[in-house]
């Protein structure tokens, strides 16, 4: 349906209307004359349109008001509706030229997508505490395995079956509780992310994270190429947990010689870029988004343990905090990890 016109005179009376108003709402216009054109409005936006138009005239300033219109079929369409005055230095407002617009489709398709936005944060809010609230449970109970499957195996003679058993039993307990840790920071990112009013010394996250990892930095022979970091918004503890992940990966997913592994810091535009490189086997492209993706893991287990949960907490920080996260690699040859960071922006 195209816009409806009309104009009205210095005293907000309506004195022409287009003929779209005639095939829409089924009246002319001096049977509106009659009625007002108040009683076309819902009664939901009547008043405040009234007072919209009434403030208008009085101040001889745009009128604006989003309501709805019968129809002549007895329906309400949404529409937009503006007047302009026409003023006269003397005078002041001398006619009022006004349109009205049919936005019911852009308003039902607005109110839809509010509400379809709204069910699945809920389902979304929802499903973060029932993985907080099931990873919480099923550890008591996972103790208890842990605890009464080790005095079993003390009671049971020692041999080259029961050793292999004992060694699957204490292997699954481990991976269990390794799972539900994991999972259980996974599902505390979303609430203890601090957000942008935060800022953070990159530098200091970094030291902290090879602090953490002291011990495999050491046992791999790593070397650690740092180059200077900015100051970042976001939170510290977050920004090191992300370096921490990349890090222990990149010792992890080495390759036969040490690790060389370079953290760097460029600029694009109004963000940081980070990057976090290593000389490890590399990751064939196509799987350079599923990599991202809560416990996928793309290399068999060999001997580098792990849940599939480090880049998904990665991306979920770097994400909350306004960033992006991708990775370059050449299977063979190495990884490069970059995540982009809003400047440091104090009070
Ligand atoms: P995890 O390390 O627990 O397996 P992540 O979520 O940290 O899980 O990583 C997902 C997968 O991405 C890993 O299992 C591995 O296959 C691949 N990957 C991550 N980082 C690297 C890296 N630096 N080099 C090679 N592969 C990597």
């Amino acid at each position: 349906m195209p816009e409806i016109l009309f104009t009205a005179d210095a005293n907000g009376r309506i004195d022409s209307l287009s003929e779209k108003f005639h095939q829409y709402t089924g009246k002319a216009l001096h049977q509106l004359s009659a009625l007002g054109w108040s009683d076309l409005v819902h009664a939901e936006e009547k008043d405040h349109t009234i007072d919209a138009w009434k403030s208008a005239i009085v101040q001889g300033t745009e009128f604006r008001s989003t309501c709805r219109l019968l129809a002549k079929d007895g329906t309400y369409h949404w529409f937009q509706c503006r007047a302009v005055p026409m003023q006269d230095k003397r005078r002041g407002t001398v006619r009022w030229f006004g349109v009205c617009a049919d936005i019911d489709d852009h308003k039902t398709l607005e109110d839809k997508l509010a509400e379809q936005t709204e069910t699945l944060a809920r389902s979304n809010e929802d499903l973060q505490r029932f993985a907080y609230a099931a990873g919480h449970d099923l550890q008591e109970p996972l103790r208890a395995i842990g605890i009464f499957s080790e005095m079993l195996i003390r009671k049971q003679p020692k041999n080259d079956e029961s050793s292999y058993l004992i060694a699957q039993i204490r292997r699954g307990v481990a991976r269990m509780q390794d799972l539900i840790q994991s999972s259980l920071e996974f599902s505390r990112i979303v609430t203890i992310t601090a957000g942008t009013e935060c800022f953070s010394r990159l530098e200091d996250s970094l030291s902290d994270a090879l602090w953490s990892l002291k011990a495999a930095v050491e046992e791999s022979g790593a070397q650690i190429i740092r180059d200077p970091l900015p100051e970042v918004a976001g939170d510290q503890v977050m920004m090191s947990r992300v370096f921490q992940n990349l890090i222990s990966n990149a010792i992890k997913f080495c390759s036969t010689g040490p690790p060389v592994i370079r953290i760097q810091a460029t600029r694009e535009g109004n963000a940081n870029v980070i990057s976090v490189s290593d000389n490890g086997i590399g990751i064939p492209m196509q799987f350079a988004e599923t990599i991202f993706e809560p416990f996928r893991r793309i290399h068999s287990d060999n001997g580098r343990p792990g849940t599939g949960l480090g880049l998904a907490s990665v991306r979920r920080i770097i994400e909350q905090n306004g960033g992006r996260i991708w990775v370059e690699s050449e299977p063979g040859l190495g990884s490069t990890f970059f995540f982009t960071v809003k400047p440091a922006v104090r009070a």
